[in-house]
């Protein structure tokens, strides 16, 4: 039995010691800061900060020398809102962004004295949000990386002239209260706590306010002692010249802890001997207990009074100190969250009280408990729908210290697809062919956008010229942007005038889109409707699947704008042609580049003479019809004589003027490296990829092939014709992610509807 007591106090030490360690004393705990100053030197603004920085990363941009860039990067938020999450949140492109930049300026230190509210509709996710990042800070912050450490007092009865006897006395006095107070106290474990704690050879003095212990060193003395103490001279210079560290030099220690400096100075007459009760203890965030994070729900009740004591140790205060009036253990309920967050769940009942009370703490970083002032600088955070911004009642002065952050329905279609993914599992991925999972999340997105786009409608002008690919009010476009893709199907023109400024424009119109339409609920439901209805057996779910889905669903219907459905179809329809044509073509990069060099060798000479091409070593006889062949795979099969004979004329007089002369004599490059043979290799594979799609035009049996890909029937075809086949299927599902019947079910559709046809006569 003993051994099991024995055993159970070494497994206290053990938790005692893991979750928060011993305390330091100060002079360790300097030294700390001198060997560590990056992590000791962080106020809650700089430690928030950093946990986005190392739960997010780096933002990946897809196009990295883009001139015109305006870092609007993919940030994976998934350590961040989801993994390890009860409810994940899935946060698109737009809002990572928002978000990551606010949080950047934590570290320019422009937060102070502000409170940040996440303003977004219902059913957008935002108290999943707050819980999730909440739930991730206390678990950084309690890891080596999030580490922050408080002032706690140790103060040395010996050291401080305590009789124990009259310790006794006092506790006795003590117990007695108790007992008068609260009849039902556990007086044995009561006393028991209390005479252990008094025994001790110290008072324990927790700061309440969870001040940095650095903080005790005297303002006036604070600069030059740091200067001595550091070495690290790149992180001084920040130190002292960055606006993020301002608040070393300026912020003051709690009124406990600096009255309690000045009595404890007063009764030794010795600042290290001050300095040796000082300890440095890890700073623990519950926000379960409200310590270092405080979450108000709506319906919360505050307590009676703001204002919290610790009767026990303040008599033990006023006892070491033998002076009832020297140091008032006294605070409010705010310092438990100093140098913490607060947080107010939707700005209704109770927390509009709760914020409008705010507005002095915010604005001055101090309040009033009793007659002490009280230093409170907490990162705050509120979410609020955005029909309860008028009732807020807000003073233009307070106004001025609220950071709105939009955080509305999701509008990249990616992150709207992954949301379904969550809750619907990766199986629908396989249940649809490529693309119309997106699709499906573009359907949705096209409720929540504005119809007309100032921003849109000054870059691209009239919509029509795009009707082969997009909607004519361009939110197909619109939502490639926002999810982080330029289309190619934009004109050259277009794309250079898709500038940093007008990328701005339009994504800051995110700002005002997603308030409205289809909810995140509304359009999980939605997607299980259709899921249940199509997903059915090994046939895959089509676009014409989801078309019918939609236009049969009135009440959904009413809300995708007029002529949506229709455009998406085209969109994809250009989509899969593309596939299709890259999946057919087989790049022979050593036979184009053998037709190129041999050509512009050939045309320099007479015709009918024979001669060894320089380039490839080959020897040619160059009569017309050998060099009519060859430019038909630049020109296509349909260029007549006098255009194939201008051409020639044309690459000729290229050749002798600028390719050999300038940049093969001159510069000494390679044919191959030159502007007039990537000029030619861009026709050839330009018109190699039209050729492809001939069989599909003119071949039935091309079609049957396809429909009797794997069976025994396919046996029975030509050689070449199984060979494409096999080809293109072995190359959609490599390359684009269908299985084998998905990519001949989308064969046949691209067949049957004769997008080919459709897309070459545009
Ligand atoms: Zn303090």
């Amino acid at each position: 039995m003993r051994s099991a007591a024995r055993l159970l106090s070494s497994l206290c030490e053990n938790l005692q010691e893991r979750s928060r360690g011993s305390p330091l004393p100060f002079h360790a705990f300097l030294e700390l800061s001198a060997t560590k100053p990056a992590f000791i030197f962080r106020d809650i603004f700089q430690v928030f900060h950093d946990m986005v920085e190392r739960y997010v990363g780096e933002g990946v941009d897809e196009y990295p020398d883009d001139p015109e860039s305006i870092n609007y990067v993919y940030y994976d938020c998934s350590k961040l809102f989801i993994e390890g999450t009860d409810h994940p949140f899935f946060a698109d492109r737009l809002f990572a962004n928002r978000f990551v930049n606010h949080v950047a300026s934590f570290r320019r230190g422009a937060q102070q004295n502000r409170i940040y509210i996440f303003e977004g509709p219902h059913g957008c996710g935002k108290s999943t949000f707050l819980n999730n990042l909440l739930l991730k800070f206390e678990h950084f912050a309690n890891t080596e990386d999030g580490v922050c450490y408080e002032t706690v007092w140790r103060l040395n009865r010996k050291e401080l002239g305590s009789r124990p006897e009259s310790e006794a006395h006092t506790l006795l006095v003590q117990l007695r209260a108790l007992a008068d107070e609260d009849p039902l106290a556990p007086v044995g474990e009561t006393r028991d706590r209390f005479m252990g704690l008094s025994r001790r050879e110290y008072l324990e003095v927790p700061c309440p306010s969870h001040d940095n212990p650095l903080l005790l060193i005297p303002k006036s003395y604070r600069k030059q002692f740091l200067d001595e103490l550091i070495e690290d001279g790149a992180f001084k210079e920040k130190l002292f010249s960055e606006k993020q560290y301002e608040w070393v030099f300026r912020a003051n220690p709690c009124t406990i802890c600096m009255s309690l400096y000045n009595a404890l100075l007063d009764l030794l007459d010795s600042p290290s001997r001050v300095f040796a009760m000082v300890f440095a203890r890890r700073y623990q965030f519950n926000r379960r207990l409200g310590e270092g994070i405080s979450v108000f729900n709506p319906g919360d009740k505050g307590p009676k009074s703001n204002v919290l004591t610790n009767s026990f140790l303040q008599n033990q205060l006023n006892h070491l100190l033998r002076d009832s009036n020297r140091v008032r253990y006294i605070y409010s309920k705010y310092a438990k969250t100093n140098n913490g967050i607060y947080a107010l769940m939707d700005i209704k009942d109770q927390n509009r009280e709760r914020l409008g009370n705010l507005h002095g703490i915010i604005s001055e970083g101090v309040h009033k408990v009793e007659d002490i002032e009280e230093n409170v600088n907490s990162l705050f955070l509120a979410l609020m729908n955005p029909e309860d911004r008028d009732k807020t009642g807000e003073t233009q002065s307070f106004s001025d210290r609220i950071v709105y952050i939009k955080i509305p329905y999701v509008l990249d279609y990616n992150t709207e697809v992954r949301i379904y993914k969550g809750i619907f599992g990766d199986g629908i991925v396989r249940a649809c062919l490529p693309r119309v999972l997106q699709n499906f999340a573009k359907v949705i997105i096209s409720t929540r956008l504005m119809a007309a786009s100032a921003g849109m409608l000054e870059w691209i002008g009239d919509a029509t010229k795009y009707h082969l690919y997009c909607d004519k009010n361009l939110h197909l476009l619109k939502m490639d942007i926002y999810t982080g893709i330029i289309p190619t199907w934009l004109t050259e023109g277009d794309r250079k005038k898709f500038t940093a400024k007008r990328r701005k424009r339009i994504i800051g119109e995110s700002e005002f889109e997603g308030n409205a339409g289809l909810s995140g609920r509304d359009s999980i439901k939605i997607f299980g409707e259709f899921y249940s209805t199509y997903a059915k057996g090994e046939k895959p779910i089509t676009m014409e699947m989801l078309c019918h889905f939609f236009r049969k669903n009135k009440e959904v219907a009413k809300q995708i704008p007029e002529g949506f459905l229709d455009s998406l179809v085209r969109s994809y329809n250009y989509a899969v042609l593309q596939e299709i044509k890259e999946s057919l073509y087989e790049m022979n990069e050593e036979q184009i580049a053998r037709d190129i060099q041999n050509y512009v060798f050939s045309i320099n000479f007479e015709y009918g003479c024979v001669e060894r091409c320089v380039y490839t070593g080959e020897e040619l006889e160059i009569t017309e019809d050998f060099l009519e062949g060859l430019e038909r795979r630049f020109l296509g099969p349909s260029a007549d004589k006098t255009q194939m004979k201008s051409f020639r004329e044309d690459v000729q007089n290229q050749y002798t003027s600028r390719t050999l002369t300038q940049d093969m004599l001159v510069e000494g490059k390679d044919l191959r490296q030159t502007e007039l043979y990537a000029s030619l290799h861009e026709r050839y594979i330009h018109n190699l990829k039209e050729k492809v799609m001939e069989p599909f035009l003119k071949n039935a049996n091309f079609r049957s092939a396809i429909k009797d890909y794997a069976t025994d029937a396919f046996r029975t075809y030509d050689q070449r014709i199984r060979h494409a086949v096999s080809f293109l299927i072995g190359n959609l599902v490599g390359k684009y992610g269908y299985t084998e019947q998905g990519a001949r079910e989308v064969c046949m559709y691209v067949i049957d509807n004769e997008l080919s046809k459709a897309f070459s006569e545009k």
